[in-house]
């Protein structure tokens, strides 16, 4: 029809070209493996992604080739995100915490053609190498000089960087190329290619960026502490970039030490990361007595962060602590808990209600929870249902499989695996995993609801439950506990009390059991798959 609009491709490059002509001074710094910070800016990053789609080219990478990249956060890394999708071919970010025999597999499933590999994972990445074998080309940067390797066919970012030409035109036109590729954490079955499109990817960071959202803005200074092997960073390698925000990337320094002493050193306004690390840095927090006050937003992504926390956070240190929820197949941002306008008559604690929740969907994710028999549940805050989720960026099927009804459900939509409550305003509350949920005589339990109550007790530093089999109820919660150092005697009775004013008694974990450390999965959630096989191994003590 005349008239309409243009037919405008949404490619990557697009955001490259914006932040290089709207915020070209604008600085992008990292740590590197000797602890000091390499500085640049926008400008910068966009010329050396010119030539490093020049590199590509002359590597011989073709259209729709994936391109491997074994690396921590750093601004190379950066770099391979935007050359490699505006080169035409694909980013397979490898999640270098993987199991050797799980890497091996996702290098030959995606058949990389190129792999880019940090120096300071070389190592780690030659014992993959040892089981794919091949004579496949391997990059290596961050290196200091020639490194003694087994792989074949090394090539050294810099050289090939500095050789090449400036002159690039971006290689796509077309919005629904592949760009990038995450293969699930795969703590069943083998892991699972998600593949993303360039049009996927520019909808999410606009997406991203909305006020209601992250609301990234040149003001701000993000520090992606999400690793950028996994789910693309959140996005915010390239949502921070169309917004003008700075960049800070921690490398491969990821102790807690070092992540609060960049958040302070560099302003931090915006650090993105999971539960686990937030915690961590609230210790350390307490313990060097520093101060957050240029943090507009901790958020708290990738796993349930527990209330009790969250209100630390705020009330110790006027931080303000967002939840986002989403997964690899989501590319990965779905939901953010954002506090509106008609929760401001709310006394402190029903605020902390909703802030603890996922929250609402963002524009253009559409939720909606479900029973076993697919039916529509009630957004009533109380009903729980398995969450499925439609919309731009939400994956139709995984790499090179047929779409399996295990997954979709028959009118298109994605089933996340995720129970959860939605109260009628639409905020999200996950309540467990399908796997993770405990069914007792008939009845749902959730463990994270469990886990985060007990996490509020002031002798637990961190809890997880898990399902254990019952021959009376089919299934009962078991609590595995990590005690603060300075807990002293405890009992289980203390527990118990505890969680009974919140949960109905037959809630209450059959056991509680002590150890020094809940296992972490690769992206550091509780490995709770670990936990149950620990159990029927005898190896938990109860
Ligand atoms: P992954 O695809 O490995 O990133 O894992 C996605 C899963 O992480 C989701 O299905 C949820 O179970 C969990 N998850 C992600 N974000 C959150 C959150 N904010 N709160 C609770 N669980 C989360």
């Amino acid at each position: 029809m005349r008239g309409l609009m243009m037919d405008y491709p949404l490619t990557i490059d697009r955001i490259l070209e914006h932040a290089n002509r709207m915020y070209p001074h604008k600085r992008i710094s990292t740590r590197l493996p000797d602890s000091s910070m390499h500085r640049y800016t926008y400008a910068d990053l966009y010329k050396r992604v010119k030539r490093l789609c020049n590199v590509l080219v002359g590597l011989g990478v073709q259209p729709g080739d994936r391109v491997a990249t074994f690396a921590w956060n750093n601004y190379q890394h950066l770099e391979l995100y935007y050359a490699v999708p505006c080169a035409g071919a694909v980013c397979h970010t490898l999640n270098i915490r993987l199991s050797l025999e799980q890497l091996a597999y996702v290098t030959n499933h995606a058949e990389d053609s190129v792999v880019f590999v940090d120096a300071t994972l070389l190592s780690h990445f030659e014992e993959v190498y040892d089981l794919i074998g091949g004579d496949g080309k391997f990059v290596v940067f961050n290196a200091e000089g020639a490194v003694e390797t087994r792989l074949p066919n090394v090539l050294y970012y810099e050289d090939l960087v500095s050789q090449a030409d400036d002159d690039f035109e971006w290689e796509v036109t077309d919005e629904n190329t592949a760009a990038g590729l995450c293969y699930t954490s795969g703590t069943t079955g083998d892991p699972k290619g998600v593949l993303y499109s360039h049009r996927s990817i520019y909808l999410h960071t606009m997406a991203e960026n909305q006020a209601n959202a992250l609301g990234l803005s040149e003001r701000d200074v993000v520090l992606p502490v999400v690793p950028q092997f996994h789910s693309m960073a959140w996005g915010l390698p390239y949502s921070a970039a169309f917004a003008g925000a700075e960049l800070v990337l921690p490398g491969s320094e990821r102790d807690t030490a070092s992540i609060l002493d960049l958040i302070v050193r560099e302003r931090v306004t915006v650090p993105v990361g999971v539960p686990t690390v937030w915690d961590g840095l609230f210790r350390e927090l307490k313990r060097k007595h520093r101060n957050l006050s240029q943090v507009r937003c901790l958020v708290a992504c990738g796993a349930a962060m527990p209330r009790a926390l969250i209100a630390r956070f705020e009330q110790e240190y006027g931080v303000e602590v967002m939840h986002a929820w989403g997964m690899t197949e989501t590319s990965p941002l779905g939901t953010v808990s954002r506090l509106s306008s008609h929760h401001d008559e709310l006394s402190e604690h029903e605020k902390l209600d909703f802030k603890a929740t996922q929250g609402q969907a963002v524009p253009g994710v559409e939720i909606r929870i479900v029973n076993d028999e697919g039916d529509r549940l009630h957004w009533d805050g109380s009903t729980m249902g398995e969450v499925q989720v439609c919309g731009p960026w939400i994956t139709k099927g995984y790499f090179k499989e047929k779409p399996g009804k295990e997954r979709f459900t028959k009118d298109g939509w994605f089933r996340t695996g995720d129970v959860a409550t939605v109260t009628k305003d639409g905020y999200m509350q996950i309540t467990d995993r399908t796997k993770d949920l405990v069914r007792s005589g008939g009845e749902w339990i959730s463990s994270v609801a469990l886990e985060n109550e007990l996490m509020t007790h002031p002798k637990v530093q961190e809890a997880a439950v898990i399902a254990i089999r019952d021959e009376r109820w089919g299934e009962r919660p078991l609590a595995v506990v990590v005690l603060v150092p300075e807990a002293g005697r405890v009992t289980r009775e203390e527990f118990s009390i505890h969680l009974v004013e919140h949960f109905p008694e037959f809630w209450l974990p059959d056991d509680f059991v002590l150890v020094e450390e809940i296992p972490k999965t690769s992206v550091g959630k509780f490995d709770k798959k670990l936990l149950r096989q620990r159990h029927v191994a005898g190896e938990l003590g109860a």
